[in-house]
């Protein structure tokens, strides 16, 4: 058994996709894209019912609703005029705000758009964000998302790490059901040939709602330019995006986006809405990067204030926060896994053995003490796609009830250069004082107009980056190299 860290709850799929997609199904003309389309047993009613069946769980995946009326409003009213020109008006749109730092939107089939606060944070105007939502509802009116489920080409969405820890531990994997076969995917990326169909029907939609389709592409700038500094940041290579990125989930090139403009044939409107100070207007205030509730990840320390706790991962792992756990993956599928178990018993090395490995008969057991809390550790090894892993256990003694636990996964080949790294993250875990926890305190946007004297070194310096504030404040005010703020001109600064 096991404690929740947050809040939230990851999905997690298994493969019987394909079985969904082998039940049969017809091919229907699609109104938004006017192709004949593969949608196999689900009809249009079925994408609002599995709508609706999902919308909880996607919620629950991605942090829950971001908690403030004036900005749910907001969005609401943006997106629900783009969704006037869509062509399947019987679906119930609705728009949620992601309590989540990741930058992404998705959708769910029937008309269940999301767009996180890590994205909003990062459009600079109203037409970039129209121009977010209106490309889920374009993926939403043309039922991609029913095309693949009945395409049966499903992959596994499970983190290859969580997957092997659950292995070693014989626990039983999530159970397949056809519900998470649809937030899985959602969260998925999409082909090419979709996207290009969801940029010209949003590019339709938007226009329509008046605003210039050039939003579009100003905004895929923009994420470009923050998964560049974000890969830079991580000391990954230029290009490389996390699974959960609006670039991963949602591929497409500036030129591709241009193309699917151009193919749109759409009238520009004769006076574009940009809606800048609107949408500064309505932004300021958001809370910025991690929610504190949930844990924060600064450099490669998790550190949750709530529940009191910290811990480093090694060089080069990057860190997620996922709702039962936190996951460090590093390079060739080794990573580190953390969670809270409940442990009623004061005996580690019992605990270890009886309670968590169960019937894995764990090799060289022995009793630890990690910064004043009693341990035990021991470790097996796994076969996983035709490979060996080495799955480390540790346990930490937290209280009377519950214990601190880490899998340490890496093939075999890799594990002897990993160890040094795995031992100082075991002695890395530690518990705060409350004066410690509360100096974790959340960030905040806050837009200011520039004076002109600024200097962007002294702007940024409350973001989380470290090394990386300038070029993060520069991504997020579309500040190019080089150029310092002109007077007058809005800001978004983070405030602690
Ligand atoms: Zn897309």
């Amino acid at each position: 058994m096991f404690l929740r860290l947050t809040r939230r709850r990851f999905l997690v799929s298994a493969g019987s996709a394909a079985a969904v997609g082998a039940m049969g199904g017809c091919i229907s003309t699609n109104k938004a894209t006017g192709r004949s389309s593969f949608t196999g047993v689900y009809s249009v009613e079925d994408d609002i019912r599995l709508g609706r069946q999902e919308h909880p769980k996607m919620l629950a995946a991605f942090g829950g609703e971001y908690d403030s009326r004036l900005l749910k409003r907001y969005v609401e009213r943006v997106g629900g005029q783009l969704a006037t020109s869509t062509e399947y008006q019987q679906f119930p749109y609705q728009f949620t705000v992601l309590n989540s730092p990741i930058v992404n939107a998705f959708a769910l089939p029937g008309g269940f758009v999301y767009i996180s606060r890590g994205l909003i944070a990062l459009a600079g105007n109203e037409a970039e964000m129209a121009g977010v939502l209106a490309h889920e509802l374009g993926h939403v009116n043309a039922r991609h998302t029913a095309e693949r489920m009945s395409a049966g080409s499903l992959a596994q969405i499970g983190v290859l790490a969580g997957a092997i820890g659950a292995a070693a531990l014989g626990l039983p994997g999530e159970l397949a059901q056809a519900g998470q076969q649809v937030a899985a995917a959602s969260i998925q990326s999409y082909s090419r040939k979709q996207e290009f169909e969801a940029d010209m029907l949003g590019v339709r939609y938007m226009s329509k709602a008046g605003y210039d389709p050039e939003g579009m592409v100003t905004f895929l700038s923009t994420l470009r330019e923050q998964s560049m500094v974000e890969a830079r940041s991580m000391g990954l290579p230029a290009g490389t995006v996390d699974e959960f990125n609006m670039m991963s989930t949602h591929p497409r090139t500036v030129d591709r986006v241009q193309e699917a403009t151009a193919a749109a044939q759409v009238q520009r409107p004769a006076q574009p809405i940009l809606g800048r100070q609107e949408y500064l207007a309505n932004i300021d205030g958001m809370l910025f990067g991690d929610d504190p509730s949930q844990g924060v990840v600064i450099g490669r320390r998790f550190v949750h204030p709530g529940m009191r706790f910290e811990f480093q991962v090694p060089v080069g792992f990057r860190v997620r926060n996922e709702p039962d756990q936190i996951l460090a993956q590093g390079a060739d599928r080794s990573a580190v896994v953390f969670d809270l178990g409940v442990a009623r018993t004061s005996d580690m090395t019992q605990y270890l053995q009886s309670d968590w490995a169960g019937q894995i008969r764990l090799k060289d057991v022995q009793a630890i003490s990690v910064n004043d809390m009693a341990g035990a550790t021991g470790w097996t090894t796994i076969a996983n796609g035709g490979r060996q892993f080495i799955v480390r256990l540790v346990a930490i003694r937290r209280d009377a009830r519950s214990a601190y636990r880490l899998q340490f996964v890496a093939s075999s080949d890799r594990y002897q250069a990993l160890k040094d790294e795995f031992r100082a993250t075991t002695y890395s875990v530690r518990s705060l004082s409350a004066a410690q926890a509360a100096e974790v305190r959340p960030l905040r946007l806050r837009v200011i107009r520039a004076t002109g004297n600024e200097d962007v070194s002294a702007l940024s310096g409350n973001l989380p980056y470290g090394a990386f504030n300038d070029d993060w404040f520069r991504v997020l005010n579309d500040l190019p190299q080089g150029r310092q703020p002109v007077a007058n001109q809005p800001l978004k600064l983070i405030e602690a």
